[in-house]
């Protein structure tokens, strides 16, 4: 039914709209994820699929959607401040096309970090590091979510963008949440300690 009043909510100022998304994603939402997770998972046969147990299904559906609604709530603030501000990308070095000396990639150890020398055309961490650069992302190639508070310290980054399997961006998102930094998270599709996958046109729709 219609209201049966009229509104204009124009003057309200941005943050009303941040901190009402906010608050309806803490309060609310968040707890009806597992819910949802559950009726996803049997609505789309995960575990025929994926070979997952039920319980690793809901679980790791659980952290997509949570993924997804933090990234909607930070998504105005992330768009502002990656036109203007400094911003940068962290990728999963386990994403690189070999993870032995056919990768050329150097490795700068005071971060730690990779350094793509993009040897090979169709690895994905070549063609991300290239999107990023392209839009004038600082790229970091790392090897685990421990360095993250140093990289985000260290040039003092106003947006980031964190590729990663979704446990790790949740907790990546802690992070960036002390730092008050916006960020947009993007799950790996296929974990693992090599060949993991992302959605390289989904990053590229987020940078
Ligand atoms: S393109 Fe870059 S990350 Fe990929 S294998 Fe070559 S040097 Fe390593």
């Amino acid at each position: 039914m219609p209201y049966r009043f009229t509104f204009d909510l124009r003057k309200l100022p941005r943050e009303f709209f941040e901190e009402l998304m906010r608050v309806a994603y803490e309060s609310r939402l968040h707890k009806r994820f597992g819910d949802i997770a559950r009726t996803l998972v049997k609505k789309f046969r995960i575990q025929e699929f994926t070979g997952l147990n039920v319980n690793e299904a809901i679980s790791l559906l659980e952290d997509f959607l949570e993924i997804q609604a933090l990234n909607v709530v930070n998504r105005e603030r992330f768009n502002g401040a990656k036109k203007s501000g400094r911003k940068v990308l962290l990728l999963p070095h386990c994403s690189r096309k070999y993870m032995d000396s056919r990768c050329k990639a150097t490795f700068d150890p005071s971060i730690p970090t990779y350094i793509c020398q993009h040897c090979s055309p169709d690895c994905l961490i070549n063609q991300a590091v290239t999107l990023a650069e392209e839009r004038g992302y600082d790229v970091y190639i790392i090897p685990g979510g421990s360095c993250v508070p140093k990289i985000l310290a260290s040039k003092h980054y106003e947006a980031v963008v964190g590729v990663a399997c979704g446990m790790e961006l949740m907790l990546g998102y802690q992070v960036t949440r002390q730092f008050g930094i916006p960020a947009q998270g993007l799950p790996l599709l296929k974990n693992g300690c090599a060949n993991t996958w992302f959605d390289i046109k989904a990053l590229e729709k987020i940078l």
